[in-house]
């Protein structure tokens, strides 16, 4: 899995929605890439002040659809 896959991969795997195989190679990648560490641990982080209702411009339409879905 290539940086700009597990970017993409973020949203789903946050509400867990991700395959099984998707899943390991997501977290095989993690271990291996800190870069993508610290974009997953922002990007929840993100998540979190959102679930918050604290205000924040310029929300990407697959973030809002994920705390919709984290949300349900
Ligand atoms: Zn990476």
């Amino acid at each position: 899995m290539t940086c700009r896959e597990l970017i993409d991969f973020i949203a789903d795997y946050l509400v867990g929605e991700l395959g099984e195989s998707e899943r390991s190679e997501f977290e095989r990648h993690l271990i291996l890439c800190p870069s993508c560490r610290a974009y997953l641990a922002s990007y929840r982080q993100t998540l979190e002040l959102l679930a918050d209702d604290a205000v924040i411009e310029d929300v990407p339409e697959e973030l809002v659809q994920a705390i919709l879905k984290v949300r349900r």
